[in-house]
């Protein structure tokens, strides 16, 4: 395969466009008229520096998510389930040559507490995360896909598992997509391929072409539902944000569908760790290149994780986030056992900076005006590819997104959340209503919630 990536190109796009005023307000009008953009186009966003300019592109992300979106917030949680690793990414605390790192593997019985407290917080979605080792091989993954779907208590049940493990081969990836999962992610780490083989000194992960091409074995073994991502605070930001629009558009034009979801993790702390500082990326340009990002590729889903804090989360939100994670442990065991308060880097891949609990964070969003989801219905219905439906359907997100996140809200608020958190969030829910068109609609939300409130569960459109 011819590679897809060419340095020369993107660098060429930073170096020779234009930015004047004018410009970028042809191109963030495109994105709002639901236009995914080129290359020259991001670059045109990339580029401009004026404060006003990026002022405008703040504004045109904030202006696509709620036109595009509305208001909805979709919650997950991380769970790793082993840490043993034959990589030596030098950035991370599992790294082969970290000699301190605590080395665990979840056992069954381990994975299913671990499931019960997570279902017990409330929540509905997981991602899953293994090191990259010969145990955890297509067949074991697809061993803990299952058990945990099966883990069901109280109420509780996990209704999506996302993965993020190592590349597979075609069989491999069919093997796991015939346990169910939903999303397989992969992060590029850098698209900069000098860079990663720095970054990526040896194991199977030091080849950057059998990482950069892992998700079109995916897509050859039929999962549709891939997402991408890249490690910012290796290399120049602006060539990541570039490396990820390529590889969106490659996926478009080979496979008619571009990735499920964008992630933009922010380097940490981490044990035995080293990374290059002369690329960390500032607040005020993990801003930017949010936005930039959501303006770039209007359909798809943007994750942003407990890697940052509070205060940065909530900021970054507005421009364009469609999925974040909430009361989020990294350490393995740590849902079901209460380990110390403070995080131990030689068990840990690295610090993450919200650690409050899941109710915390669905609180925060209520008071913000959000509406905190746990939806999983596309999934379940077959409806793969629904942020580019939510996006492109017109009525889409009226008939099924809002409705579906009202319904698992009041599951939430019913079997797990406190009195003040409750109050808050069916204040929400009612203004969510009000909000809806066709009394037809509303009528039968409205007797869902009934039913919830009368012990049923998992009802959905
Ligand atoms: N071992 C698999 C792999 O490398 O693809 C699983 C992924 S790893 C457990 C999840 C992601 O965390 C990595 O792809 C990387 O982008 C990110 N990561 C690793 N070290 C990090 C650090 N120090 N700070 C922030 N993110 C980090
Ligand atoms: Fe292993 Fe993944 Fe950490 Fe690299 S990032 S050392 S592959 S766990």
């Amino acid at each position: 395969m011819k590679p897809f990536i060419d340095p020369d190109e993107l660098w060429n796009y930073i170096n020779n466009t234009q930015s004047s005023p004018g410009r970028v307000r042809e191109v963030i009008s495109r994105s709002l008229d639901k236009k995914r953009l080129t290359l020259g186009e991001t670059a045109v966003l990339i580029n401009a520096t004026e404060p006003d300019l990026i002022e405008e592109i703040k504004q045109g992300a904030r202006e696509l998510k709620k036109r595009v979106y509305g208001n909805r917030i979709v919650l997950f949680a991380p769970l790793y389930v082993g840490n043993r690793c034959t990589n030596n990414c030098t950035y991370c605390g599992f790294r082969v040559s970290n000699r301190m790192a605590v080395r665990q593997t979840l056992t069954d019985p381990q994975l299913v507490r671990e499931v019960e407290a997570l279902e017990d917080n409330g929540q509905k979605r997981l991602i899953l995360v293994y090191g990259e080792h010969p145990v955890y091989d297509a067949a074991y993954i697809a061993h803990t896909v299952n058990t945990v779907y099966a883990v069901k208590k109280g109420n509780g049940e996990i209704r999506r598992v996302n993965i993020n493990a190592a590349p597979l081969d075609i069989d491999g990836f069919r093997i796991v997509k015939d346990a169910g999962i939903g999303t397989y992610q992969i992060f590029q780490e850098t698209y900069h391929k000098d860079t990663y083989k720095r970054y990526h000194p040896s194991g199977r992960k030091a080849d950057y072409d059998y990482r950069l091409t892992a998700l079109d074995r995916a897509q050859e073994a039929g999962i549709d539902d891939v997402g991408i991502g890249a490690l910012f605070g290796l290399y120049d930001w602006r060539f990541e944000v570039l490396g990820l629009v390529r590889h969106t558009n490659h996926f478009e034009a080979c496979y008619r569908v571009g990735p499920h979801t964008i992630s933009f993790p922010r380097i940490q702390d981490a044990a035995a760790a080293s990374a290059d500082l002369r690329h960390m990326v500032s607040d005020d340009e993990f801003i930017r290149l949010v936005a930039i990002l959501r303006l770039a590729v209007p359909y798809t889903g943007m994750i942003l994780t407990a890697r940052e804090n509070a205060r940065v989360r909530r900021e970054v939100m507005k421009f364009g986030v469609s999925q974040i994670d909430g009361g989020t442990k990294l350490e393995l065991g740590s849902y079901s056992e209460t380990i110390n308060e403070e995080q131990d880097l030689n068990k840990e891949q690295f610090k993450i900076n919200d650690p409050r609990s899941l109710n915390e964070i669905i609180d925060e969003l209520l008071e913000d005006g959000y509406l905190p989801s746990f939806c999983t219905a596309c999934y379940r219905k077959g409806r793969t590819g629904e942020h580019f439906m939510e996006f492109s359907v017109p009525g889409f997100i009226k008939r099924f997104c809002s409705p579906n996140a009202i319904l698992t809200l009041a599951e939430y608020l019913v079997d797990y959340a406190p009195p003040a958190t409750a109050e808050k969030g069916w204040a929400v829910i009612e203004d969510n209503i009000k909000e809806m068109d066709g009394q037809k609609m509303i009528g039968e939300v409205r007797e869902r919630i009934k039913l919830i409130k009368e012990g049923k569960r998992d009802l959905y459109f």
